[in-house]
């Protein structure tokens, strides 16, 4: 099963009179449950890809299907709503609110979902931040956090809807090595046990072993989809 579907999608802006052209004709399928690894030098497309996907943006041209769902036709409200059921996000600089604790982070997405009641709310938010390690810390602001914390409480915050798809754009590149490691491994750990599909972009080389999937992204174009088969034994079908 593909849970996102992406069809000769194009994304164009214009930026002072000239056209730039960020993602030219890509197609693309994501199975269900994949830790897949959009991979690229700076500039090439990898966030405009991953906002597509999570539909903060929508293609110039093409389709994207989120389980199955042509988002194209769907209005504003529908969009939302299929976006805070369904993806979470991960961002490079986390993203946290500043004033509020880790605990209310986590919280924040689940109370845009009226079907979510208090107690099932609060089961979650202890529940996730266990997962990543913060349960003794859970009043803490950011700014009482390290930066492999503040990364945690965001991929905690990501969980929380239990969403099909999490996107994380750049999630390791503020983080030094030893902890982005720790970063990438926890990520990974809840895309097994959980199944939950992850899509990372990075320009990382290291960060780009640890996929089972890989798709490199150069000028907008999709030139390369790998599959690691056994560690470090990639088969590339395109
Ligand atoms: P990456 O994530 O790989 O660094 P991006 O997707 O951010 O790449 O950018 C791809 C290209 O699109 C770049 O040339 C960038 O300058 C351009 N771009 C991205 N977003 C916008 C925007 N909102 N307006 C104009 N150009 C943009
Ligand atoms: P890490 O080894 O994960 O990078 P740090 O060495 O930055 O962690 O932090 C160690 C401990 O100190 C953590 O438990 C963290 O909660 C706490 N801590 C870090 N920065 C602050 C701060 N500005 N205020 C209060 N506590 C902090």
């Amino acid at each position: 099963n593909n849970v996102v579907q992406i069809r000769n999608v194009s994304r164009s802006y214009v930026l002072g009179g000239q056209q730039v052209n960020a993602l030219k004709n890509i197609t693309l399928d994501i199975e269900d449950g994949v830790f897949i690894a959009i991979a690229g030098p700076s500039g090439s497309g990898k966030s405009t890809l991953l906002n597509l996907i999570g539909c903060i943006d929508t293609p110039t041209s093409g389709q994207i299907l989120i389980n199955g769902q042509d988002v194209s036709g769907k209005t504003p409200d529908e969009l939302a709503s299929l976006r805070a059921r369904t993806i979470g996000f991960i961002f490079q600089t986390f993203n946290l609110l500043p004033v509020l604790s880790a605990y209310e982070n986590v919280e924040y997405p689940l109370l845009q979902l009226p079907e979510i009641g208090k107690e099932e709310r609060d089961r979650r938010v202890r529940y996730f931040l266990e997962i990543v390690g913060l349960g003794q810390k859970m009043t803490h602001r950011p700014n009482q956090l390290s930066g492999g914390q503040r990364q945690r409480v965001a991929i905690a915050r990501a969980l929380a809807v239990q969403p099909a798809i999490v996107l994380a754009d750049e999630p390791t590149a503020n983080l030094d090595r030893k902890t982005g490691d720790a970063i990438l491994e926890l990520m990974r750990e809840i895309n097994r046990t959980m199944k939950t599909t992850f899509i990372f972009s990075t320009h990382d080389k290291r960060v780009m072993s640890m996929a089972d999937r890989l798709v490199r992204i150069e000028d907008g174009e999709l030139t390369a989809l790998g599959v690691q088969k056994a560690p470090g034994e990639w088969a590339y079908v395109k």
